[in-house]
């Protein structure tokens, strides 16, 4: 960390806190549990503040709470409190010091790939796949919204592995659990050769097909 981004931070904080203070002053009409939330929070940043005099290495959770007190900063692009650049390095900084899970590894390139309207499909599929390789459990999930439909091109329709769990007695299937479902793709943005066979699913109708594969016996 260079002087710097150390005073920037120093700055951030202080700045929060004199906010919170002023928030939660006795004759201030905000709720006595806000105000106390207020107060843990002045408490947490002060903590933070007295490792920079030690010069202690700060924690990930010290640097999440340093960048939600930094976003006002960011987020003042007429630059009305006059730290905005500051705050922009600031965030540069944190981004390189805060772990990065993969949800938000993939939010990245994906924000970077959405900036060239010429980016092909391929690359978002590359990207996709990568993630599902990684997290074969959830694959997808977040590529669709709460309805099913594509974040990316808003088609409905998607090939979707399901696997269901069936009791055997004998030969005999006597209970079917309903299966979780995996490997769930955008037909139109990852198999768009076959897409023109269910395009008429799509469109405002709620029809979704999906491809199952059922039946396999785990128990
Ligand atoms: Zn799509």
């Amino acid at each position: 960390m260079n002087d710097e981004i150390r005073e920037t931070v120093r700055f951030v904080l202080a700045d929060d806190n004199e906010g919170m203070r002023a928030a939660s002053a006795p004759d201030s009409d905000l709720d006595e549990e806000d105000k106390q939330m207020n107060r843990e929070l002045i408490q947490r940043h002060e903590q933070i503040l007295a490792k920079l005099d030690r010069a202690e290495d700060l924690s990930q959770e010290d640097l999440v709470l340093i960048r939600d007190a930094n976003e006002i900063h960011v987020n003042d692009t007429l630059d009305l409190g006059g730290h905005h650049n500051e705050a922009i390095a600031l965030e540069e900084w944190l981004a390189s010091m805060i772990d990065l899970d993969r949800q938000k590894a993939m939010q990245i390139l994906e924000q970077w790939l959405d900036r060239d309207p010429q980016t092909p499909a391929g690359v978002y599929r590359a990207l996709h796949t990568l993630g599902e390789e990684a997290t074969p459990n959830d694959a997808g999930k977040r590529v669709f919204d709460g309805e099913g439909r594509c974040l990316k091109c808003g088609s409905r329709v998607s090939f979707a592995d399901v696997t269901d769990t069936a009791v055997f007695v004998g030969d005999e299937i006597v209970k079917r659990y309903a299966g979780d479902i995996t490997n769930r793709n955008c037909v139109r943005c990852i198999y768009p050769k076959q897409y023109s066979e269910y395009e008429d699913c799509d469109g405002g109708s709620s029809i979704r097909a999906n491809r199952h594969q059922s039946g396999a016996a785990q128990r």
